[in-house]
């Protein structure tokens, strides 16, 4: 077992490198503090995906460690889940300027490094945090009507749920995202 994380390490490491060198998105590399890869357990069951890396990621070169990272951490709790037994990364890896939604080629740009960490990580199930991330994997689904319902494509199992951060200050959605989110543990059963 600590070969394996030993060795998906290495590989995510090497991929976090890769972007380094392949300059990707310079121009948001050049207004970002740094790379903000991801977090976690490199063999974790459950993957989880956001957007992109806001102002406190960007500082810390960790994702979801604001507001809608804490909320993260308290939902995750709930299904007696730290971070440090799942992985979370981002569709874009370095902070849009001024937090703006990020555009559809830097997206693209990310995509062949998100989908290298999944090849690495092989996740059972791919956790969906807000639409810009659903609609990269599932461009035909609205996240409104998509919430909370498990979908299998390709031999991989995703959950699309709102963005924390939506709903931190939305109490309808917040409470849509805390149901949908105890769903986790009976899906997770289901797959394996
Ligand atoms: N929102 C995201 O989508 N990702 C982060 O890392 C933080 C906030």
């Amino acid at each position: 077992m600590a070969e394996v994380q030993d060795a998906k390490a290495e590989a995510l490491t090497q991929i976090a490198r890769d972007i380094a060198a392949d300059n990707v998105t310079p121009q948001l590399r050049d207004q970002a503090t740094q790379l903000v890869f991801g977090v976690g357990s490199p063999d974790a069951d459950i993957l989880f995906i956001g957007e992109a890396p806001g102002k406190n990621e960007d500082l810390k070169g960790e994702p979801f460690v604001g507001a809608a990272g804490q909320f993260l951490n308290e939902m995750l709790g709930t299904i007696g889940l730290e971070r440090k037994d799942i992985y979370i990364t981002n569709i874009v890896k370095y902070r849009p300027p001024g937090n703006r939604d990020p555009e559809p080629e830097e997206k693209a740009a990310f995509m062949p490094y998100l989908k290298r960490q999944i090849e690495v990580i092989q996740p059972k199930l791919i956790v969906f945090l807000g639409r810009h991330s659903m609609n990269s994997f599932l461009p035909e689904l609205r996240i409104s009507q998509a919430h909370g319902q498990p979908v299998r494509k390709d031999g991989q199992v995703y959950l699309p749920l709102f963005h924390p951060a939506a709903a931190l200050y939305n109490g309808g959605m917040r409470q849509t995202l805390i149901d949908d989110f105890s769903l986790i543990p009976a899906i997770l059963k289901k797959i394996k």
